[in-house]
């Protein structure tokens, strides 16, 4: 069996690895839950449409890293790239777009063809929120807030910067578009293959090109700034104002546009040094006309999307284990004594185990190896006495004490 191996982009979550991942996971759930948010879960898999109609059939995602199949029913369905579409497709589908706003927090595994390397797999997985119902900059502050404090509970916001850009409305854009055009048009001989069929369809994503000579080009090509409308650029400002005052570091990267089409106004990412050429750790904007694309009404709409893998990676430390409390029996008589207490134990909240074989010594021995904190230990006497011997594994001390007193002993 041993020609058996992981799907390439693909891994375990084992040990170590597992708890970073939760630990992600429990800090995000609590910090958004302090800011309204409630968590969903949606299939992590949806009719395909979910994510071709509203991705745009330029992206990245669209054109070349969606797991889609064609099941036994003859649909064809998309394991999710992304969460977005399918929390806006909930929402219309489940009947809530007259009930909002709707806050929603979620985490999950995603499917992507890419190819492999540090931080970037495969099926990995994001932490999401989604702020659905308000218009206001306001709403773009707190969610961007709210993405913050997770990377300070993380202790990882010393790591990363807050990087910020506007997309305007869609005057601003179309104004935008004509001039990138323009721009790229007279230096298309020096654009790649991709960004070439990009120029016509849309010029926009040449500027989150990943080609080496389209950058150098990106580097020199006109921002959005002059091309906003009054409205787009007050509310901009009006964003930077809440994040401000809120306390939200950030730095304006006008070639910021995101991988989706779906955006308006608000893009942003958080962005690291520390992972070399996958730096994004969280990235997201405002996308209100996404849910009327899944046929929904006009719905403004903004969030972001962190991948939990590269959270993970910044972590200075790994969560540790709670220490757990060791049952010993010694002698067969003692054995039903330890059972009664190991379950007494546990039902009062302790992290308690029995070994199931085995001397006095080796079980001791691999209490340590577990990093127990307390050994309990039942001999015959003890048993008929109602008694143990609990041996505080950290200071050596030894002390008797009742088996009906264990759990509050040892609480
Ligand atoms: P990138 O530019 O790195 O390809 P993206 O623009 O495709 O990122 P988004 O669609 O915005 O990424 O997803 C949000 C976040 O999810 C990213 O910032 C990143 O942290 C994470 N992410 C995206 N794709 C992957 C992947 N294949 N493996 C691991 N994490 C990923
Ligand atoms: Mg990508």
């Amino acid at each position: 069996m041993n020609d058996l191996q992981p799907v390439r982009g693909t891994r375990d979550l084992i040990g170590e690895d597992f708890r970073r991942h939760a630990h992600v996971i429990d800090t995000a759930r609590r910090i958004t839950a302090t800011y309204g948010f409630d968590e969903w879960a949606t299939p992590i898999f949806e009719d395909t449409r979910v994510f071709s109609r509203t991705l745009g059939d330029t992206s990245d995602v669209v054109t070349k890293e969606m797991y889609s199949f064609t099941d036994r029913g003859g649909d064809s369905l998309t394991l999710r790239p992304e969460g977005t579409a399918g929390v806006c497709r909930a929402l219309v589908t489940g009947g809530l777009t007259q009930s909002l706003p709707q806050k929603v927090f979620y985490n999950g595994p995603m499917f992507r063809y890419e190819r492999p390397q540090k931080g970037r797999y495969r099926q990995f997985h994001q932490i999401g929120a989604e702020l659905i119902g308000p218009a206001e900059p306001l709403a773009d502050a707190e969610v961007i807030a709210c993405g913050w404090d997770i990377l300070v509970a993380l202790g990882i916001s010393d790591d990363t910067v807050l990087e910020l850009n506007t997309l305007g409305d869609k005057e601003s854009r179309d104004a935008y578009r004509t001039a990138l055009v323009a721009y790229f048009t007279d230096h298309s001989d020096k654009l790649s293959e991709e960004s070439l069929s990009r120029l016509e369809r849309n010029p926009m994503r040449i500027l989150d090109s990943k080609d080496h000579g389209d950058r150098a080009l990106v580097a020199n090509a006109p921002t959005i700034m002059p091309y906003l409308t009054e409205a787009a650029a007050a509310f901009y400002a009006k964003l930077q104002d809440h994040l401000a005052r809120i306390g939200v570091p950030f730095v304006e990267n006008p070639r910021i546009v995101r991988g989706l089409d779906y955006y308006s106004h608000t893009a942003f990412e958080f962005v690291t040094n520390a992972l070399g050429a996958q730096g994004t750790v969280m990235a997201g904007g405002r996308y209100d006309g996404l849910v009327e694309e899944m046929g929904g009404p006009p719905t403004p709409a903004v969030g972001w999307a962190a991948g939990i893998e590269r959270l993970s990676m910044l972590l200075q430390a790994t969560p540790g284990v709670v220490a757990p409390v060791v049952v010993i029996p010694i002698g067969d008589t003692a054995e039903a004594a330890a059972v009664d207490a190991v379950q007494s134990l546990r039902r009062a909240g302790i992290r308690a185990e029995i070994g199931y074989r085995g001397n006095l010594k080796r079980r001791m021995e691999r209490a340590n190896k577990l990093g127990a904190r307390a050994a309990v230990i039942i001999g015959e006497t003890e048993d008929s006495r109602g008694v143990a011997q609990v041996k505080n594994l950290a200071t050596g001390e030894q002390i008797e004490v009742a088996l009906a007193d264990l759990a509050t002993h040892l609480a």
